[in-house]
């Protein structure tokens, strides 16, 4: 299994070295040189496997064994899993109307990243204590990613995380769980401007081959591969379990549409690899105000509004949704050439028209809807009446595509859960409803805080770098220190 970017400038790299990286050299993203195919026996073979057994499987496919050898792989992902509590890890909900809702929330953070985030770190782990060395993690976050990355590296001693948050456009609960770990291995930015901001100086960061290199830097944003890869699992997972399986006769296969709340599109983007891996999908990227995603589908304009609007669902508030570069080469048939003048154009205007051929592959690879803040606060208030079930603002903008478009005829559906409810009490409240708060949740308002911030108008690329170079080299003092020289 060899992996190549997106923008064709590099091939043949193996899991490690792309575990290790952010964005390609070339500016483009890591895929898989090929896919494996998962056939109606192996889906059949796998249907009675656990989330976390699933994972595994799923993983094995695309790290060799003469890299991890399979037990320890297995090993790593379940104690990596083993951090969630819920039995099983997800949870499926069977609501009123046929609604089926697939839980992935249950991990330290409240949100569905904890899973492939915990995952990703224990590999990281795995080779920096094979290997004795460490890393620098470097992580913008519209609010879930930065506490995720936090608690995730957590207690590893090869990690150190640095963490940009937009100020004041996150909830208090995703701001205090990346707040209040005072460990000396995280370091917090609040920084005045949008998520999509926070991204221009890390992606020149990451462009920085010296910096990367003398720094062991990396990302653990879902432009991270190993983050994408873990999620093919949900899909996997969704479709063993909701799509009667059982029930096919015959070679046909039934098929399931599954809905994603899009943001950065790192889902949809695992929903689409799982597509061409020959499970029989139909995705759904559902979007809020903020709808360069829904625009892209509907008419080939991928471009970026003036402004990313703040809206209840403020996790999918972006409008640079960077893996959407994945999907696009995946759909042009691995064509790296067109997909790096497009993301060029893209990055250098923020608007492209994508090419007739290529909308049209994706406007039939996915569909997509576009939900307001109105739309959000009246699916959380008819999903708790109908079922006193209480929904995150993110996965209502999934559940709104349900109460407003029947399923196909024949066709099970599923909506991805991405958050619970108790890290959006805004979105509660102005719903009109209550949610009671976990212990956990309750427990960050009593903790101290650490932050530091950067203004607008400040060198934040340069505030940036001086910390992960003066990381890298306190670990060099800290190693002269205790030497035992
Ligand atoms: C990150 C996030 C999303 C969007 O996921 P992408 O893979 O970036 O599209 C949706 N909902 C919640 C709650 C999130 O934290």
């Amino acid at each position: 299994m060899r992996y190549c970017s997106t923008r064709g400038g590099v091939r043949g790299w193996g899991f490690r070295e792309v575990l290790f990286s952010g964005y390609a050299p070339d500016g483009g993203m890591f895929m898989p040189e090929t896919l494996p195919t998962l056939n109606p026996d192996t889906l059949k073979s796998w249907a009675s496997l656990s989330y976390p057994q699933l994972v595994q499987e799923v993983c094995a496919l695309f790290i060799p064994d003469d890299l991890i050898p399979r037990r320890d792989l297995d090993a790593v992902l379940s104690s990596a899993l083993s951090q969630v509590s819920l039995p099983g890890t997800v949870r499926v909900a069977q609501l009123s109307d046929g609604l089926s809702i697939l839980e992935l929330f249950h991990g330290e953070t409240l949100a569905f990243k904890d899973l492939a985030m915990t995952c990703t770190t224990h590999l990281l782990e795995y080779f920096l204590q094979r290997e004795s060395s460490r890393a620098t993690v470097l992580v913008g976050t519209s609010g879930d990613t930065g506490g995720s990355a936090i608690l995730s590296v957590r207690g590893l001693r090869g990690v150190d995380v640095v963490v940009v948050f937009p100020r004041g456009r996150v909830t208090s609960v995703q701001e205090r769980q990346m707040t209040t770990s005072l460990e000396d291995n995280v370091h917090v930015f609040a920084a005045d401007g949008s998520s999509d901001d926070i991204d221009v100086p890390l992606r020149r960061l990451f462009a920085d081959q010296n910096l990367v290199k003398n720094n062991t830097l990396m990302s653990l944003n879902s432009v991270n591969w190993s983050r994408v890869l873990v999620q093919l699992a949900h899909f996997v997972y969704a479709y063993l379990r909701l799509s009667g399986l059982e029930r096919a006769e015959g070679g046909a296969l039934p098929t399931l549409e599954v809905v994603v709340p899009t943001g950065g599109a790192g889902n949809i983007a695992a929903g689409c690899i799982v597509k061409h891996m020959g499970v029989p999908l139909r995705l759904v990227a559902m979007v809020n105000a903020n709808d360069i995603v829904h625009r892209a589908v509907q008419s080939g304009d991928f471009s970026m509004a003036t402004n990313v609007k703040q809206t209840l669902a403020p996790a999918i508030d972006i409008q640079d949704p960077y893996n959407m570069e994945r999907v696009f080469w995946l759909l042009s048939g691995r064509d790296g050439a067109q997909v790096k003048g497009l993301m060029e154009e893209f990055q250098r205007s923020h608007k492209v028209t994508l090419p007739d051929a290529l909308h049209s592959k994706l406007s039939s690879a996915m569909s997509s809807g576009s939900v307001t803040d109105e739309g959000i606060v009246e699916t959380m208030r008819r999903c708790w009446e109908e079922n006193q079930y209480l929904l995150c603002p993110h996965t209502a903008v999934a559940v709104w595509q349900h109460y407003h478009c029947p399923p196909h005829p024949g066709e099970n559906r599923c909506c991805i859960a991405t958050a619970s409810p108790a890290k959006f009490q805004d979105a509660v409240q102005k719903a009109g409803l209550t949610v009671d708060l976990p212990e956990r949740v309750r427990a960050l308002e009593k903790m101290a805080a650490r932050y530091e911030d950067l203004e607008r108008g400040e060198d934040w690329e340069g505030r940036l770098r001086e910390r992960i170079e003066s990381i890298s080299s306190v670990r060099q003092c800290g190693v002269l220190f205790y030497s035992p020289v």
